[in-house]
């Protein structure tokens, strides 16, 4: 995992603000039932030198109130 430097000053799934921003490149679990600090984690695939990447933008509690630009969360069935 790594800190992104060139990241959207905005969430560029949902458009809200976001807390932090950490970039993947292999496969993660998450899990944020009852996680105090966040309350959605969005996910934008992206491309670094060619490679697939996936950065996870960290939202907290407070930055997911109200609506964002995205689609409705995608909920497990
Ligand atoms: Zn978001």
């Amino acid at each position: 995992m790594r800190i992104p430097d060139d990241a959207a000053a905005a969430c560029p799934v949902c458009g809200n603000a976001y807390d932090s921003v950490s970039e993947h490149d292999a496969g993660l679990m998450v899990n944020l039932l009852d996680n105090e600090r966040y309350r959605r984690v969005c996910f934008d695939p992206v491309g670094v030198d060619g490679e697939p990447r996936v950065r996870f933008y960290h939202h907290t509690h407070g930055q997911t109130a109200g609506g964002g630009c995205g689609g409705p969360p995608v909920a497990p069935e």
